[in-house]
């Protein structure tokens, strides 16, 4: 088996596989042999003495599946044909054979169907995640599905909404995008309304797709037409998989929303009813795995897709218009970082960020927006070093206000500004946004404090952040 075709095993296990001359994709059997014992002597176990015998119920038959590179050398996988994976310890006690060869997985795309030319055009950019994936049950692997005839084969249905094209602009988890990622994401997407596409979709990862649409409010700024996220919590193999649904509702957003802003559409519930779209920098991931896992933050989705009905839930939104001159701004700094405060947090850890060149520190700040006193020297000296200090709060939602203690007052004459009901991701993004367009901290402070992509709003109304009953700054 060669280093490729080991694909992630390795030691003791990579050497049974060898031996038996098996490799990842190839039908084996495997079978667990038993020491057995007997306290009473009989011609076969030759007074006692333990023997080996084969154990019919402990031998597997499937597909050899590769491993995760962070495996151990102990354990092959099988795929069953039930479809469950087993993990199979190599001992000397277990016999490993091949029954069959393995072919290589192939996934053969329908026929691309015939684009409708009174439909709206709308271009699909893929960054990978789930949405873009499909496991391969064959091996186990997971590939993108999102190119042009896969996406067909997948959501036939979007050839009677819109005239798709797609791009794979990357094909990676969303935990390993960067602010370089989002420059170049908020180039492509410009590009493409420059020729004139009706609407943009963006097919990406839920763990970070919120900061991705933060970004790209903040990079494309009089949008025309929309700009809208999709994800999926399942992979579109799955039967609860929520691809389709969500994907097909993001194309109906983008190609016929009367709204051009940067949205997130995702389930709104658990059923799969109805999408909603929230606004790019309103909105976050709040469930690790439910499928309505984004919730609006500070405000209410700006639409709902159900049954094929945009339905608006705002008149606050910029209305569509192709006439509209997008403006780009892409710049993002690296040299920003965020602290959340915790009891115990030790002030070193800002002083550690303004040594290494941090040219903004956003503050997770507690409550209305307060940071022990024991932290205000090294935030202090932040300030008068030139870092722009901003602070969010960390209970999500509700707004910050920095008058009513005077922790808040304190932190607010040292020269840290107050970010509204801002999130801290939003609030991180708008941070490293500002400090891509100035480097000067007067400047910084003023685009701050500017509402550029409804980041805040005039008013937290106590039906949006689901209590009862006004909040103690009567906000
Ligand atoms: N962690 C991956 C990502 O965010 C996969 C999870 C997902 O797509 O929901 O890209």
């Amino acid at each position: 088996m060669s280093k490729r075709e080991s694909s992630g095993y390795k030691g003791e296990a990579l050497k049974a596989l060898i031996n038996a001359g098996c490799q990842v994709g190839d039908v084996i059997r495997v079978t667990r042999y038993e020491k057995t014992y007997t306290d009473k002597p009989s011609s076969r176990n030759y007074g006692g003495k333990p023997v080996k015998q084969p154990c019919e119920e402990k031998a597997y038959e499937g597909i050899l599946i590769p491993r995760s590179e962070t495996g151990d050398d102990k354990h092959i996988v099988v795929k069953l044909k039930s479809g469950y994976n087993v993990g199979i310890r190599v001992t000397p006690e277990v016999k490993i054979e091949k029954i069959g060869k393995g072919t290589k997985p192939a996934f053969a795309s329908p026929p691309l169907p015939e684009q409708k030319p009174e439909l709206p055009k709308v271009i699909i950019l893929s960054t990978g995640g789930t949405i873009a994936s499909r496991v391969d049950y064959r091996t186990g692997a997971v590939r993108s599905a999102l190119s042009a005839s896969d996406l067909y084969g997948v959501v036939p249905e979007l050839s009677d909404i819109a005239r798709v094209k797609t791009e794979i602009v990357f094909s990676i988890y969303s935990e390993n995008l960067t602010q370089q990622h989002w420059k170049q994401l908020a180039k492509i997407v410009a590009e493409h309304i420059w020729q004139g596409t009706d609407g943009v979709v963006i097919a990406h990862g839920t763990d970070t797709m919120a900061y991705t649409a933060a970004a790209l409010s903040f990079a494309l700024q009089n949008l025309p037409v929309p700009v809208i996220l999709v994800g999926a919590q399942r992979s579109s193999d799955r039967p609860s998989s929520d691809a389709a649904t969500n994907l097909i509702a993001a194309v109906q957003a983008a190609t016929r929303g009367p709204f051009a802003d940067v949205g997130l559409a995702m389930h709104e519930t658990l059923s799969d009813i109805a999408i909603a779209v929230s606004r790019g920098t309103k909105v976050r991931k709040c469930h690790t795995s439910r499928r309505d896992t984004f919730k609006p933050v500070n405000g209410r989705p700006i639409a709902l897709v159900k049954n094929n009905e945009i339905i608006m839930l705002t008149d606050n939104y910029q209305k569509r218009d192709a006439a509209r001159k997008l403006v780009l701004k892409p710049e993002f700094s690296e040299a920003v970082a965020i602290v959340k405060f915790h009891p115990g947090l030790n002030p070193a850890v800002i002083d550690w960020h303004v040594k290494r060149g941090c040219k903004g520190i956003l503050l997770e700040g507690s409550g209305l927006g307060h940071v022990s006193k024991y932290c205000f020297d090294a935030i202090g000296n932040a300030i008068k070093r030139g870092v722009v200090v901003a602070l969010a709060s960390q209970c999500i939602w509700g707004r910050v206000n920095m008058n009513v203690y005077d922790t808040g007052r304190d932190l607010l004459a040292l020269g840290v500004v107050p970010l509204e009901d801002m999130f801290p991701e939003t609030a991180l993004v708008k941070l490293m946004w500002v400090l891509g367009q100035t480097s000067n901290p007067k400047e910084a402070k003023k685009l701050l404090k500017t509402n550029i992509a409804g980041e805040f709003s005039p008013r937290t109304m106590a039906e949006e952040i689901g209590v009862e009953g006004e909040s103690a700054d009567g906000n």
